[in-house]
Parts: structure tokens; C-alpha cells; sequence
């Protein structure tokens, strides 16, 4: 078993508080770690000493950062395949899915590389007599990154990447279920030229959040959880005049129309909604049929595709579908939820609560579960269950499915499946979710797009990554400039517009 350590000033370092978690190893239910939880005081020295830091970073030209995140790119594709295990060892994804969450990181990284020509400001020569206006964005100091267990290098390096480049300092409070691919991206970039100090991974729970969301020297909390917590983290940062972005949970839909291609969507839906175990935030949770025909028929297509799914462990090769889910807390949850379904009175086509696997009876494998006609009263349609069970909600017309989508209290992503054009545009003009997709099931966006649900989904108004992350890691200051020239005039006591 491993002791962890924090990351501070350009080393490891070992944690003082006396405060551990246990890391697991998910597939085989092994301690494989313990991660040290952060004193105040230690999260305190590390915040003064990025304050320090900060100075002569932000100083440094923006170009020269960039070429920072140059190198820090070619370092993640050298150790693509070593950071792939380390996501998949403490998380349980397959390694496939291990690179997909290092890569989807990456480009933010390579979006980066450019962030210069994002940060220029605006200039207006001759705004009046002599006078020019212009605007430049500066860092606004130390920020943090708050992050979720369920993508270890993705969310992560969405966080560091846009915060760093342009100009700031960053504490990371990685997920304490997964936080060694943090400590290991943070040597990649001690390795591509980053200062000591610039990035500080302090690890730690509650109580590390909770020094951050108070201390005075942070300016900017960028947050992704669970709703609860994120909406908790944006008020008491906003109370304390901290710049906040958090985002939240979901329940995504998608809605399969008639007239779908219904072996694309259901092929769609077992990717979207069993992938990585159901543990991702834009994973579909909901199916929407339209019609009686169209759901028997999506279901008839669902249940072979569901019962041929291979659960196993990341090493397992490339046959794994996917793998266990976090916690045994996690999967005593979802399959509690499970029971509920069946309890409130939906009908369990696919039961996959006494899945075991040989050999790894200790691992915290949940099989595929598969509900039909679930309703909205009902625990598995308004929890975020965050695990390996689909959900059918049938409705006779898309305006019911609509509908549906419109009063969840979620908005991060949605789809639609349909041959239909108007349909399509339809919904893309009127749901109101964040991110959808058009025949399409995980519609992440990429990463010169920018990635923000609505309602519960995010709280704060910018989104993650692309040209709204530059906006957020940064503020506007604008410069009114005059040149006296000839005779100087006496001043000029009325607020009036530039003549
Ligand atoms: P979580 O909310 O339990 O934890 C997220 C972070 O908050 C962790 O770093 C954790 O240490 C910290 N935290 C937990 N409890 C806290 C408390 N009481 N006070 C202060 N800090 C606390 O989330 P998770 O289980 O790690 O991740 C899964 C959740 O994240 C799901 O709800 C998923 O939908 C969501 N998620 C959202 C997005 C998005 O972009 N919207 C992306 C990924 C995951």
C-alpha cells in the first residue's frame, strides 16, 4: 500500500495532518493507497507560497506560458498509455476508456497552446480628443480546481490547463477517491517548464474546501460534483466574493422517435448509458420512446445488445465493456435504487444486482440493469443514480417527450434520435439543456467549443474550457488614456460624455 503525498512547491510531500483515506483498487476491492487529507494550515503554506509564485508567472509573456502547455502536451502523449492505467487502477474504467479521459484532457491542453490570441483585449484609438480606450485581461491571482472522482485526468486538466496559461496560480483539490493521476500530471508539468509553486495539488475533503471557499487570497473556485455540493461550494464562495463556476449533476435523456434508426439508437444508448459504468456526467440514464411500436421495438433491440455487455476488470482486455463502479458504498446505492424501481412499480426487463464476477468477488461490479415504463414520481427517474441502469420513460408524442426534458430539474446534456430534420431543430431551438445532441448520444463538445449544463446541472455563469474558461481565470481591467496636447484646460468637474 502506498502512501500519497500532496504536490507543493515542485515536490512530494508528505502529508502532516495525520488525517488518511483509504484509495481503492475498484475491480478487486484491495486498499491500494492512502491519501493524506490536508490541516488547514498545511492548505494555508501552500496558498501563500502559490501567492508568491503567482507574481513572476504572471509576468512571464504569454507566449512563453503557452509553450509551456506545448511541452505539457507532448509529455501527456508520451505517458498516454501510463496515465491511462493510473486513471483505470483507481477509477475501474477500461484502459480504451483510461486514454479517452487523458485525451479529452488533452485538448484543452492543445486549446491552450493558442490562448495568447484569446486574451488580447480591445482597443479603441480616438475615442475622443486625444483619448484612448482599450481593455486587457489580467489573471486574477491564486484560483482553485475542486474536482470529481469519476474523471481523474479529464476535469483536472480542464481546471489547470485555461487557469494556468493564462496567468494564475492554482491549488487542485482532486477527488480523494482518485488523486494519484493529479499528482502525476502536475510532475509532467514541473517537467514542461512550470514553476514551483504556480501549481499547488492539495489533497483533502470537506475540510480543504472549506479553507479554500474562506481564505481571502483565493479569488476563483472552479468546481464539478455532485449538485448538492456544488451549489453549497457556489454560494459560499459567491458569499465570500469569490469569482465560482460549479458544475453539477444529471439525468440525461435522450428521446428515439419514430422514425430513428432504432439499431443506431439502440447501439447509442448501451455506449451512453453503460459506458464507464453509467459513472459519467453526461451518460444517458433516460430513454424516451415515442410511440407504443417504437418502444416495444427500442426495447426488443435493447435487451440482447444489454445482456452481451462484458463487465470485468481493467486488465481484462479489450472484450471489457466496462468495469466496477467506485465505492461499495456506490454500488450499494445504485443497487438499492434498483430495488426501488422494482418496488414503485417499474418493470425490470434486465436485473443486474447479483452480478459477480470469478475471481473478483471483492470488486464492486454492478451488472447492466434495464427498466421499462418508469415514471416521473418515481426514485429512479428523479435521482441522479450514477451507475449501469437505464431507465424507459414512454410517451406518445415528442411534445409529451419535450415536456419531459423541460420540468427535470437537470439540464447538463440531452439527444435526440430521429431522420428528421424539423424535428431536430426543433428540439435543439427549444430544450433547455446545455449541450445536445442530434442523433448524437454524448454530446460533449469539443474543446474550442466550451462544455456547461443549465438549471441544476451548473451554477455560475461562464462554462468550462474554450474562450469562456479564458473569460472566467480572467478579469477585465479598461484603461481610459489621455495625451494632453496645446493648451491644458482647467478641470472638468461634470460627468459627461467624450466630445
Ligand atoms: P462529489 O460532489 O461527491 O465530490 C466532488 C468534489 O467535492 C470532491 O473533490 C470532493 O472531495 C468534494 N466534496 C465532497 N463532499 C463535499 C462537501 N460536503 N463539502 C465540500 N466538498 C465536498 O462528486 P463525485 O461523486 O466525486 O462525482 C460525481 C458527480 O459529479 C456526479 O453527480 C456527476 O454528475 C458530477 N459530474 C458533473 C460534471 C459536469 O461537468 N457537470 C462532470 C463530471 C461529474
Amino acid at each position: 500500500m502506498t502512501e500519497l503525498t500532496h504536490w507543493i512547491n515542485g515536490q512530494h510531500v508528505k502529508g502532516t495532518s495525520g488525517r488518511f483515506q483509504d484509495v481503492y483498487n475498484p475491480a478487486t476491492g484491495e486498499v491500494i493507497g492512502q491519501v493524506p487529507l490536508a490541516s488547514q494550515d498545511e492548505l494555508n503554506a501552500a496558498i501563500a507560497d502559490a501567492e508568491k509564485a503567482q507574481v513572476a508567472w504572471a509576468a512571464t509573456n504569454p507566449q512563453r506560458r503557452a509553450r509551456v502547455m506545448m511541452k505539457f502536451g507532448d509529455l501527456i502523449n508520451e505517458h498516454m498509455d501510463e496515465l491511462a492505467e493510473l486513471v483505470s487502477k483507481e477509477h475501474g474504467k477500461t484502459l480504451p476508456d483510461g486514454r479517452g479521459d487523458v485525451q479529452r484532457g488533452l485538448e484543452v491542453v492543445e486549446v491552450c497552446m493558442g490562448a495568447p490570441a484569446m486574451m488580447k483585449g480591445e482597443f479603441m484609438g480616438d475615442a475622443g480628443p486625444g483619448i484612448d480606450l482599450y481593455s486587457m485581461r489580467q489573471p486574477l491571482g491564486v484560483v482553485a480546481g475542486i474536482t470529481p472522482f469519476n474523471f481523474p485526468a479529464m476535469i483536472p486538466l480542464w481546471k489547470m490547463a485555461p487557469a494556468l496559461v493564462s496567468g494564475n496560480a492554482m491549488i487542485l483539490k482532486p477527488s480523494e477517491r482518485c488523486p494519484s493521476t493529479s499528482l502525476r500530471l502536475a510532475e509532467l508539468l514541473k517537467e514542461a517548464g512550470l514553476p514551483d509553486g504556480v501549481l499547488q495539488v492539495v489533497n483533502g475533503d470537506k475540510e480543504v474546501v472549506d479553507g479554500i471557499l474562506d481564505n481571502e487570497t483565493i479569488q476563483g473556485v472552479g468546481f464539478v460534483g455532485s449538485t448538492p455540493i456544488a451549489q453549497y461550494i457556489y454560494g459560499r464562495a459567491a458569499t465570500n466574493g469569490k469569482r465560482a463556476q460549479c458544475f453539477g449533476g444529471a439525468k440525461n435523456h435522450m428521446i428515439i422517435m419514430p422514425d430513428a434508426d432504432l439499431d443506431k439508437a439502440a447501439d447509442a444508448l448501451v455506449g451512453a448509458g453503460f459506458g464507464a459504468a453509467g459513472e459519467r456526467c453526461m451518460a444517458i440514464s433516460v430513454a424516451v420512446p415515442v410511440g407504443k411500436e417504437t418502444a416495444d421495438r427500442l426495447i426488443e433491440k435493447l435487451v440482447p445488445r444489454i445482456e452481451a455487455l462484458k463487465v470485468g476488470p481493467y486488465t481484462g482486455g479489450n472484450d471489457v465493456d466496462y468495469g466496477p463502479v467506485i465505492t461499495p458504498q456506490s454500488k450499494a446505492r445504485i443497487n438499492g435504487l434498483v430495488t426501488s424501481g422494482v418496488e414503485q412499480g417499474a418493470e425490470l426487463v434486465i436485473d443486474g444486482r447479483e452480478f459477480s464476477l470469478q475471481g473478483y468477488e471483492n470488486g464492486f461490479f454492478v451488472g447492466p440493469s434495464l427498466f421499462d415504463n418508469v415514471t416521473e414520481e418515481m426514485d429512479i427517474y428523479k435521482e441522479e443514480i450514477f451507475g449501469p441502469v437505464l431507465s424507459t420513460v414512454r410517451k406518445d408524442t415528442y411534445e409529451e417527450a419535450l415536456d419531459l426534458i423541460m420540468k427535470n430539474q437537470y439540464g447538463n446534456g440531452t439527444a435526440i434520435y430521429t431522420a428528421d430534420g424539423d424535428t431536430a431543430r426543433d428540439f435543439a431551438a427549444k430544450v433547455n439543456v446545455g449541450m445536445v445532441g442530434i442523433n448524437f448520444p454524448i454530446p460533449v463538445p469539443l474543446s474550442y467549443f466550451t462544455f456547461g449544463g443549465w438549471k441544476k446541472s451548473a451554477f455560475g455563469d461562464l462554462n468550462q474550457y474554450g474562450p469562456d474558461a479564458l473569460r472566467f481565470y480572467t478579469k477585465t481591467k479598461t484603461v481610459t488614456a489621455r495625451w494632453f496636447s496645446g493648451i491644458k484646460e482647467g478641470a472638468a468637474l461634470n460627468f459627461k460624455a467624450l466630445d
